[in-house]
């Protein structure tokens, strides 16, 4: 196996989240590389819908936009290569990818969910266009039309009813097992207008972009023009399991508000991690994790100090820092405060607090919020 050069960072996942991850790591000068193997977890869909100022955005062209802006930094890389096993090494850890191992100081994981899709023939000829699993990303596209909502658990309840807040009707069709509900989730469903059908579907009709309906076993054809399912989707967990990250009850892997991981230098960022699973969600929680893997390199290079007494972050230049470059920036900071005391006593009361401590600034009260 080939050794690589050390990076500051591998960020595993080149979805949004990732891709986030990365370029903020970029904006703080590290390097990384980015591992992508290209599998998209909305790679069927044509339009993501809610993303802010993009709304809707065919996730490819977004996608393509976050690496052609995200190669514009130096020192970043970005690899179209599965990543196999990670382990930590002293000083970091060694990622193996592609019959190379690329050892880094970080490790950012950001691969995502499988979804568990039905069994019903030409899937994926409707999937992203008229089938869809999440009423919250799509739900709105299901205004005033007929839904089929696909699953047999007891979580198709709340799923088919929150679909009913938008459709013009909706049934449930179980795939040919029983539904698995009690009687009371039978009669809630069937006072809502939600009626079950369980059946097995055998084939989504009609061409992409215009499904007609699902032909059922017992050869009648159930009509819709959207059809959501609910079934289960799985975390991608492999690497974060060989890496020893903690995990949730249900698979995710469990972070703090930055994204760290249980072990300490990985993060972990997207629908990989608890939340709601969107693309902007997905890209906040990856600057979210990027920033405080940035963040943290920095840190362990003497390169921040936190300003004394204060929380703002000192940031001292990338180059040359060292703690002599640190003492200085400390020594100029006492020099201002001793100036300001200086200057104090000429100024009135307000403003020599205003001065000193950013408070008690004195303010306009009919712009002042009530
Ligand atoms: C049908 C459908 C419709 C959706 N509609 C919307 C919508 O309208 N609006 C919205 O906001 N969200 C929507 N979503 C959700 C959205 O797609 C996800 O929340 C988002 O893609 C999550 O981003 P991510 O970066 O966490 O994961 P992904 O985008 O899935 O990216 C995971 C990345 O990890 C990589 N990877 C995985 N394992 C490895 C490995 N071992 N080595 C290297 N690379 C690896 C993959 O190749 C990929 O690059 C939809 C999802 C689906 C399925």
């Amino acid at each position: 196996m080939v050794e690589v050069e050390r990076r500051d960072a591998v960020v595993v996942g080149g979805g949004p989240a990732g891709l986030a991850a990365a370029t903020w790591l970029a904006r703080h000068r590290c390097t990384v590389v980015v591992l992508d193997s290209g599998e998209y977890r909305n790679q069927w869909v044509e339009s993501a819908h809610g993303y802010l100022g993009l709304d809707p955005v065919d996730p490819a062209e977004l996608r393509a936009r976050g690496r052609q802006q995200l190669l514009a930094y130096p020192g970043v890389e970005i690899r179209e290569v599965r990543a196999d096993g990670a382990r930590a090494v002293e000083g970091g850890f060694v990622v193996e990818a592609g019959g190379e191992r690329l050892r880094a100081r970080r490790v950012v994981l950001a691969t995502g969910v499988v979804d568990r899709f039905p069994e019903v023939g030409n899937f994926l000829e409707h999937y992203g266009a008229s089938v869809f699993h999440c009423p919250t990303c799509d739900g709105y596209e299901a205004r005033d039309r007929h839904v089929v909502a696909m699953g047999w658990s007891e979580a198709i309840v709340g799923f088919a009813l929150k679909l009913a807040g938008w459709a013009a009707s909706v049934t449930v069709l179980t795939d040919g097992r029983r539904f698995e509900g009690d009687g009371d989730q039978r009669e809630l469903l069937e006072g809502c207008g939600v009626a079950i059908v369980e059946d097995d579907g055998v084939e989504l009709l009609g061409r992409r972009g215009a499904l007609e309906g699902v032909r059922l076993a017992g050869g009648e054809t159930l009509g819709c023009e959207l059809l959501f399912f609910s079934i289960a989707n799985d975390p991608r967990p492999g690497l974060a399991d060989e890496l020893g990250c903690r995990r949730t009850e249900d698979g995710c892997v469990h972070v703090d508000e930055h994204g760290r991981t249980s072990v300490p230098g990985v993060l972990a960022a997207g629908d990989l991690v608890p939340g709601l699973q969107l693309v902007q969600v997905a890209a906040a929680s990856g600057a979210v994790a990027g920033v405080a893997c940035a963040q943290s390199l920095w840190a362990e290079e003497g390169r921040m100090a936190l300003a004394a007494g204060g929380s703002a972050p000192l940031m001292a230049e990338r180059t040359g820092p060292g703690p002599q470059r640190l003492q200085d920036l400390e020594d100029k900071i006492d020099d201002a405060r001793e100036g300001l005391e200086e200057i104090a006593p000429e100024l009135d009361d307000d403003e020599a607090r205003f001065a000193d401590r950013g408070e008690h600034r004195p303010v306009d009260d009919s712009i002042a919020p009530h």
